[in-house]
């Protein structure tokens, strides 16, 4: 067989269109370092959209996989696996809540979250109380469900009709909160720091009066914490940052070490709302994904990465003010830990593409935002190279060159 070419054409010709890949073909890497197949090197603040807290090559990720691999990979839920058991436990002693459902990916736990919340609102209250509710701008997913919640038009158009009983609260705007929901209302769901749409967090007005009209019309909130968990924003848990006190939350990106690997993590309001054979999922809590889960949190532990995003990302944001004190291009930045906005005059797609030329990998999200994720091992140095990379590309821009 003719050596098959990993190149943008032949990209074409395998896959359906749904992607915008970067033109790399990525080997190997090493802390924040990823190594295309021509042998370049990339800065990645990116980090697999946000999962490579550790970066790469990290040996006690790669030791933890090998070994459970080695053990066993698979035997599904018709058993108890200590991996799973482990992580559960931990993530109920960071969190403080009660109960955990594996999933494989952040999709996966939203719609698992969806459906805990409808069949905890029908045991409670009358049966039209099935309303799911989700902020503007927020991102949760793509399946129908998490679709439906993220209803905004580059996500839903043409797949519509969507899933009925959903809705939308203008973002951090209290009086629409207080219209908006109603005793018919199941569960609100909430990024604390929004990822897709930006990097926006949620206020804690906000939040405050959110919970006082849970307390009113008793319905669930919500946290997804599929991009801001896992320690990215200096806590373990972004909502950490605000009084929010959810009765769910749902981790993924980051949880698996790079492994798919999701959960909802639930209070004993939700405890025993899941009964047998209602919910779940064949590959859900795979012990090779749980061993890299483990491992990963405890690196982030032993390393102390959750002070080193506070760190690096205050660094990130006193040098990005710098810039914008120069570049009139730079708008607006928001940073949160190792989780960087950047709001830019023009489409960010343009800084994307000159960073890749110097071999600097950021990402766009929200037409002009530049999003940086970088891994959380990132050092004050290494940014400092995306920095300076950054402010060329603005110097660059203004002289026309
Ligand atoms: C990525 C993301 C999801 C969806 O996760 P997938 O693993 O891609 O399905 C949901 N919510 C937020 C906040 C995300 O960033």
């Amino acid at each position: 067989m003719k050596q098959l070419s990993v190149n943008p054409e032949s990209e074409q010709n395998l896959f359906f269109h749904n992607y915008s890949r970067l033109p790399i073909a990525p080997t190997h890497g090493k802390g924040v370092w990823i190594v295309g197949d021509d042998g370049t090197r990339y800065l990645d603040m990116i980090a697999g959209i946000g999962v490579n807290a550790l970066g790469y090559g990290d040996s006690r990720l790669e030791k933890a996989i090998a070994e459970q691999a080695k053990k066993l990979i698979h035997t599904s839920n018709l058993f108890m696996l200590r991996p799973q058991f482990e992580l559960a436990a931990k993530l109920i002693e960071l969190s403080g809540l009660s109960k955990v459902f594996f999933a494989n990916s952040g999709t996966e736990a939203i719609e698992a979250a969806i459906k805990m919340a409808r069949k905890w609102a029908a045991g409670n209250d009358s049966a039209a109380k099935n309303e799911v509710l989700s902020l503007s701008n927020c991102f949760h997913g793509r399946t129908y469900g998490a679709m439906s919640l993220t209803a905004k038009p580059q996500y839903v158009g043409g797949f519509e009709p969507l899933l009925p009983s959903t809705g939308m609260i203008a973002f951090n705007d209290i009086e629409d909160l207080e219209k908006r929901v109603s005793k018919r209302t199941a569960a609100v769901f909430i990024e604390a720091v929004q990822g897709e749409g930006g990097i926006h967090r949620v206020s804690s007005g906000f939040i405050s009066r959110l919970m006082e009209l849970r307390e009113e019309y008793g319905f669930l909130i919500v946290a997804d914490e599929i991009q801001a968990g896992c320690g990215r924003t200096g806590k373990f848990f972004s909502y950490d940052h605000t009084p929010l006190q959810p009765d769910m939350v749902c981790l993924a990106k980051p949880l698996g070490g790079g492994l798919p690997l999701a959960a909802v993590i639930g209070s004993e309001k939700v405890a025993d709302v899941l009964t047998y054979g209602s919910h779940g999922t064949t590959f859900g809590g795979n012990p090779v994904a749980c061993a890299a889960g483990l491992a990963m949190i405890e690196a982030i532990m032993d390393d102390r990465l959750m002070e080193n995003a506070l760190n690096t990302g205050d660094h990130m944001r006193r040098q990005f003010e710098l810039l914008a004190e120069k570049h009139p291009q730079i708008r607006e930045i928001r940073q949160y830990g190792l989780m960087i906005g950047v709001t830019v005059e023009r489409e960010a797609k343009y800084y994307v593409e000159s960073a890749l030329k110097r071999h600097i990998l950021i990402n766009a999200t929200s037409q002009n935002v530049i999003r940086l994720l970088p891994p959380l091992i990132l050092t004050p140095e290494e940014a400092q190279q995306c920095i300076n990379a950054l402010d060329e590309i603005f110097t660059e821009e203004t002289a026309g060159t």
